[in-house]
C-alpha cells in the first residue's frame, strides 16, 4: 500500500490525514515544521461553512467534537465606523447558525486527537526530495529524511513543495495586513472587550479596515488593513504608525495597538493568478494556500483548505491509480479557487475603498 506523506500540519494537512485514515489509507505521515504540537500560538477564530469546512469535519466523523467546541454568538458582526458608531449589530437579532466559529487551536487539537498515533513527525521542516524508486525521498531541516510514494504539499503561503509542480508565483494584491493580539482583553482593553462582545468587529474608514475578533481564552485578535508597497515595512513604533496611518480615529481603537501583547505580525498580500494552470504529476500534489494563497476577506482560506482535503481524499480513495486522482482533484480545486479568488479580490478591494460601508451593510441585508 502506498505511502502518503504530507508535508504541513495546518488545518489542510491535518484534515486529509484524518480523511485518508477514516478512508482505510493505513501509511499516512505528516511532516511539521513546529517543534511539537504546543509550539506556536494558534491564530484568531475561524468561522467554517456547511459546503466546505464543515463538509469535510462531516466526513471526517468529527462534528460530534466540532459541537462540543465551537462558540455560538462569535459569529456575530458589529459593523463600526471611524468615529466608533456602530451601524449595523447582528447582537441585535436572531441569527441562523449557518457559519459556526470555532477557534484555530480547538480545531487544530480535535484534528491532532482524531489521527492514530505518530502519524505527526514534529520538527521536520521539510528541505527538498530527491526521486526515489517510484516515489520520493525527502529531505528534513533536522538532518532526517523519509521515502514516500506520494507527496502531498500542505505547508502553507511559502510552500516549499509548491516549485516541484509549478513556477507559478502569487502576485502582490497592493495591500498589507498588520495582526496583533491582546491577550487578557477584559483588564487591557475593556472598553473595546465590550463592544466585541464575544463576536466581531468589522471597521471601515479612509479605505483602511480593522477587523477585530474575540477568542475563547479572552484575547482580542485584530488586523489592520491598508494599500501599500509589496516592500511595506512597520519601521519604530506601532503607536506612532498607528496615529499616522489612522489619524482621527476614535481612540478606542488605538487601545489595541497600544496594548498588542505579542507584537505585531506584518503580512504583505498576495495571490495566486485566477488562471493558473500545470500538468498533474504522477505524485506530487498540493492543496489549501500553497495552491491557491488568497487575502483573507473573504474569510474562505481555511474552508477551501478543508474542501480541498476533502475532495483529493475522495479522488484518492475512488482512483487506483494516483496520476489519475490527482490530475481530476487539481482540475477541480483550480476551478473552484480561481472563482473564489476572483469573488475575495473584489471584496478586498471594496472594503478598502470609500463604499466599503455602504457595500457591507448591504452584503449584511441592513443597508
Ligand atoms: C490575518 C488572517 C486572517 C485570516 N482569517 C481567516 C478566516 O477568518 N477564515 C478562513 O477560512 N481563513 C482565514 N485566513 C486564511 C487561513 O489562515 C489560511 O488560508 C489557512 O490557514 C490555510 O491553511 P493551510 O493548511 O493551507 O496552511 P497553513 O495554515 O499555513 O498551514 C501550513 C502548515 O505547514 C507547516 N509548514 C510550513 N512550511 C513548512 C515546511 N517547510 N516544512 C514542514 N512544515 C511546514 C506550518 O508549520 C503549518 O502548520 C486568514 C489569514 C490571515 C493571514
Amino acid at each position: 500500500m502506498k505511502k502518503i506523506a504530507i508535508v504541513g500540519g495546518g488545518p489542510g494537512g491535518l484534515t486529509l490525514a484524518r480523511l485518508l485514515q477514516v478512508k482505510g489509507f493505513p501509511s499516512v505521515t505528516v511532516f511539521d515544521r513546529d517543534l511539537n504540537k504546543d509550539a506556536r500560538v494558534q491564530g484568531a477564530t475561524l468561522d467554517l461553512h456547511e459546503e466546505s469546512g464543515l463538509a469535510a469535519l462531516q466526513e471526517a466523523l468529527l462534528m460530534e467534537p466540532f459541537m462540543a467546541n465551537y462558540r455560538p454568538g462569535a459569529d456575530k458582526i458589529r459593523i463600526m465606523d471611524k468615529d466608533a458608531n456602530i451601524l449595523a449589530d447582528e447582537h441585535a437579532g436572531e441569527k441562523d447558525e449557518s457559519r459556526p466559529e470555532i477557534d484555530r487551536g480547538p480545531l487544530r487539537k480535535i484534528l491532532l486527537d482524531s489521527l492514530a498515533e505518530d502519524t505527526v513527525v514534529w520538527d521536520s521542516q521539510f528541505a527538498g526530495m530527491e526521486k526515489s524508486g517510484e516515489g520520493w525521498l525527502l529531505r528534513f531541516k533536522n538532518g532526517t529524511s523519509a521515502y514516500a510514494d506520494v507527496v502531498v504539499g500542505a505547508d502553507g503561503a511559502n510552500s516549499k513543495i509548491r516549485p516541484f509542480i509549478t513556477p507559478i508565483r502569487p502576485f502582490f494584491v497592493g495591500m498589507t495586513v498588520l495582526e496583533g493580539s491582546v491577550y487578557d482583553a477584559e483588564n487591557l482593553v475593556p472598553e473595546m472587550f465590550k463592544l466585541v462582545k464575544g463576536g466581531k468587529l468589522f471597521i471601515f474608514g479612509d479605505s483602511k479596515t480593522l477587523i477585530v475578533s474575540a477568542k475563547g481564552d479572552g484575547t482580542l485578535s485584530f488586523y489592520a488593513g491598508f494599500k501599500s508597497a509589496a516592500d511595506w515595512a512597520l519601521k519604530g513604533d506601532v503607536l506612532d504608525w498607528y496615529r499616522t496611518e489612522f489619524k482621527g480615529w476614535a481612540p478606542v481603537y488605538e487601545t489595541l495597538f497600544a496594548n498588542a501583547t505579542a507584537g505585531m505580525i506584518t503580512r504583505p498580500q498576495y495571490c495566486m493568478p485566477l488562471d493558473q494552470d500545470w500538468e498533474a504529476l504522477p505524485n506530487v500534489t498540493m492543496l489549501g494556500d500553497a495552491a491557491h494563497l488568497m487575502p483573507p476577506y473573504a474569510g474562505e482560506g481555511v474552508n477551501m483548505a478543508m474542501l480541498d482535503a476533502l475532495e483529493l481524499s475522495r479522488s484518492l480513495a475512488k482512483n487506483n491509480d494516483v496520476h489519475v486522482a490527482i490530475a481530476e482533484y487539481e482540475a477541480q480545486m483550480r476551478k473552484t479557487a480561481s472563482a473564489m479568488a476572483a469573488m475575495t479580490l473584489k471584496q478586498t478591494e471594496v472594503l478598502h475603498s470609500p463604499e466599503a460601508i455602504s457595500s457591507m451593510m448591504e452584503i449584511m441585508g441592513q443597508a
